[in-house]
């Protein structure tokens, strides 16, 4: 069997006082989009950077295509292509400098061209990172992240500040990449995009994981996997509902009842309300969505930037 393309173990990093990762551990296959969701502040940038030996913890372990990180930076540079949220390159490098630089460290790159083409660079060849707007300078650090062929790609806070065309490119190149073998460590706090694009997702807060599994597998384990709602035909005693078999929360939302809970929740709503002679009206039943997962298993709201563009 393929050994895993990275593997984090009790991975712990503090600065001063501030543990930004208590304890992580997680295992990544080869060729799979590795989603790291959480609140900012959670750890996730200081676990990738981890992982791709900008950092080293202060213990635990960590191999990425079984080469360590922290102590053969040489090896791991040739296996990883990382873009990280503040890119910064020199303000006067032109585009098309950048691309040619970055292709010049690899034995084997991919064409930068066409990396500029899919990522809508191509205009821009001629001018420079520092006259460039946050969404062309962030396309630029995706293209010089993958541009090496990279057999990991850590790709962090990957749309933010794209517009939702330049988002829906991005997303594309990037399961472009992953279907030509390219493992990738995904880190967002935009829950669509972990959706969209992860095989496997980590929810981590605090700097440990909360949860692990593919998107499907989430969703199911949260407490709110259904949420059932209707307008009942005369008024109910919400108390009995809340305990029923699997649910998990009742509330009233104008005239409308809300139930979350499980699998099992719409059933048994249903017989408790035809038992009780009463008909729900409008009633619909959806599936929980990741952000209802996310939400139940990080307790505490999320302080991100609220200027920041909606990922
Ligand atoms: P995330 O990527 O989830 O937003 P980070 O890994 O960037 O989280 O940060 C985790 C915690 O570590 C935060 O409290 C952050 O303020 C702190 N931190 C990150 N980098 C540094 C640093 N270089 N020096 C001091 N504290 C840091």
């Amino acid at each position: 069997m393929d050994i895993p393309a990275v593997q984090v173990e009790n991975l712990r990093k503090t600065y001063g006082t501030t543990v930004a990762v208590d304890d992580v551990s997680f295992e990544v296959a080869q060729g799979q989009v590795f989603g790291i969701l959480g609140p900012n502040g959670a750890g996730k940038t200081t676990t990738v950077e981890s992982v791709s030996g900008l950092r080293v913890g202060d213990s635990g372990r960590v191999r990425v295509h079984g080469v360590d990180p922290w102590t053969d930076r040489g090896a791991a540079t040739r296996i990883i292509g990382v873009q990280l949220q503040q890119t910064q390159l020199q303000p006067k490098i032109t585009v098309e400098e950048a691309l040619r630089l970055w292709t010049s460290f690899y034995d084997d790159p991919r064409p930068w061209g066409e990396l500029a083409e899919r990522l809508d660079l191509t205009t821009h060849l001629r001018r420079h990172f520092g006259d460039l707007s946050g969404g062309q300078q962030q396309r630029l650090s995706v293209a010089l992240a993958l541009v090496g062929r990279p057999r990991v790609a850590v790709l962090d806070e990957l749309s933010t500040g794209l517009d939702p065309r330049a988002r829906r490119d991005v997303w594309s190149l990037v399961r472009d990449i992953r279907d030509e073998g390219t493992t990738i460590l995904l880190v967002t706090h935009a829950m669509e995009e972990a959706h969209e694009l992860s095989d496997r997702i980590a929810i981590i807060d605090r700097g440990r994981v909360r949860a692990i599994g593919s998107p499907a597998e989430l969703i199911g384990g949260a407490s709110s996997a259904t949420v059932v709602s209707f307008v009942p035909s005369a008024p109910i005693d919400l108390v009995p509902i809340r305990e029923l078999a699997d649910v998990s929360q009742v509330r009233s939302d104008g005239d409308r009842v809300v139930v979350e809970g499980g699998e099992g929740a719409p059933t048994a709503v249903l017989g408790a309300l035809t038992s009780a002679g009463v008909v729900p009206h409008g009633l619909r039943v959806l599936d929980g969505t990741l952000d209802t997962a996310y939400l139940s298993l990080t307790d505490h709201a999320d302080d991100h930037d609220p200027e920041e563009a909606p990922a």
